[in-house]
């Protein structure tokens, strides 16, 4: 717990850190790659180029001051950045090194206004959050068998083309061993060298499959270049390469895997599975796990894709649904093709409209879990909130660096 001496300085940080937060933590990236290049290899480089991981950071250190007396609104959040550090392979050392660089950089920004005292009560905070995350970390490190920062050796034993964008990668242990289960909804990190950037780096990929087959499986989207108005931005460095680099032999350095963004065991509440695009991953692994664990409990399968050529896993849904009566699903394109048959293949036409859809389809004791593009889910959510769906009954994964804003 923070000290009575420096909970007034980081309370009164607040307002200070929602004016200055993205030039702290622009900031301290900039201070910590100078001094610590090699640590470039644990950041994801084009978030950093287009601002998204300074923007995740400064709403996490504004979020931790708001939220510093309110361990239970923290604990959910500190428990995800745990699994995520964890699949990153980031050890003790580090904490040190980041604390430097982000005092200083709160004393680089602030200037005057940066007190010995203001910045004594920081050190204080960072030092507590640091603490309870290694402390976390180090047991699933140990939970795991590995140490911070040893990867998996992973020979990918199947490619296989699941859509237009989407390609899945069957992953086996190169000692022919079986692979430990996951629980559904977790990912792996994958790590990869790119050369032209002379650096290593790590993904995120959902694991897509039944939990307990000894393999896993990653259904990778093909990241295209991005076509912004302040761009063009260049195509994503790891999904490319997986895609066209990547072949069946080949071994990939992998996390064990990772995330709470997973079904609760003794939860029997309707299942609501609600997708869109390549955020159906964790989904099917979710559907599969519910089938295996709780035969009986009903499961809500929503998706949404631009139409049946961007549709991956789509004949696994069918055939789960052909064999397990309790799946009822809703599927909406936005622009069916001339293959896709209404009702057969789609039920919505456009975009995934909630509003429109019966109890059945969304019930009010439902558990809810959500994952797609962060202006989809916000719709999403927001639709559920109007139909009377509480908010704890509701989880969403985020495909990118969001940590804590949700705090905000
Ligand atoms: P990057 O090289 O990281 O680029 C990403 C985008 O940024 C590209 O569109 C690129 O054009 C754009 N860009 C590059 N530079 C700039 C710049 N300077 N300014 C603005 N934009 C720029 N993905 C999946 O496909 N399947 C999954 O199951 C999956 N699961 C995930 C689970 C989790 C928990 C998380 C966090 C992510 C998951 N992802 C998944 C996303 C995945 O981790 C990668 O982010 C994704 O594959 C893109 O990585 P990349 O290296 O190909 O693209």
């Amino acid at each position: 717990m923070i000290s009575a001496i420096s909970r007034p300085y980081i309370a009164a940080s607040v307002p200070v850190l929602r004016e200055h937060g993205v030039a702290i933590s622009r900031c301290f990236y900039q201070r910590l790659f100078a001094a610590h290049p090699e640590l470039k290899n644990m950041f994801n480089m084009p978030n950093q180029q287009a601002g998204t991981q300074q923007q995740a950071l400064a709403a996490a250190i504004f979020a931790y001051a708001a939220n510093i007396d309110n361990p239970e609104a923290l604990a959910p959040v500190i428990s995800r950045i745990v699994q995520k550090h964890v699949s990153l392979g980031i050890s003790e050392a580090h904490y040190p090194i980041v604390g430097k660089h982000l005092l200083d950089a709160i004393a680089e920004i602030l200037g005057a206004a940066a007190t010995p005292e203001l910045l004594a009560a920081w050190a204080e905070a960072y030092g507590l959050l640091a603490a309870a995350l290694v402390s976390e970390e180090r047991k699933q490190y140990q939970a795991h068998g590995i140490a911070p920062g040893e990867y998996l050796s992973v020979t990918v034993a199947r490619k296989q083309k699941e859509s237009d964008s989407v390609t899945s990668f069957y992953l086996r242990a190169t000692d022919g061993s079986l692979l430990p289960a996951f629980q559904p909804g977790q990912y792996i990190s994958v790590a990869v060298d790119i050369e032209q950037l002379a650096l290593r780096q790590l993904r995120q990929y959902s694991l897509s499959d039944a939990p307990d087959r000894g393999h896993w499986r990653i259904s990778v989207k093909r990241e295209p270049e991005n076509i912004a108005a302040d761009g063009p931005y260049p195509a994503g460095l790891v999904s490319n390469l997986l895609h066209d680099a990547c072949h069946e032999g080949d071994v990939l350095q992998v996390s064990p895997p990772c995330g709470d963004f997973v079904l609760a065991q003794e939860d029997r509440r309707p299942l609501v599975l609600i997708s869109a695009g390549v955020g159906v991953t964790p989904m099917m692994s979710m559907l599969h796990g519910s089938l295996q664990q709780s035969p009986q409990r009903p499961v809500n399968f929503l998706y949404a894709a631009l139409n049946g050529r961007h549709h991956p896993l789509k004949g696994e849904l069918n055939s789960l649904r052909r064999r397990h009566g309790q799946i009822r699903s809703h599927i909406a394109y936005e622009k069916p093709g001339a293959d896709d048959l209404p009702q057969k293949d789609y039920q919505q036409q456009g975009y995934l409209q909630l509003a429109q859809l019966p109890d059945a389809l969304l019930p009010h004791d439902g558990s809810y879990f959500l994952c797609g593009p962060a202006p989809f889910m916000q719709v999403q959510r927001d639709a559920l909130l109007a139909r009377g769906v509480a908010a704890h009954q509701i989880r969403q994964e985020v495909f990118g660096p969001s940590l804590l804003q949700h705090l905000q």
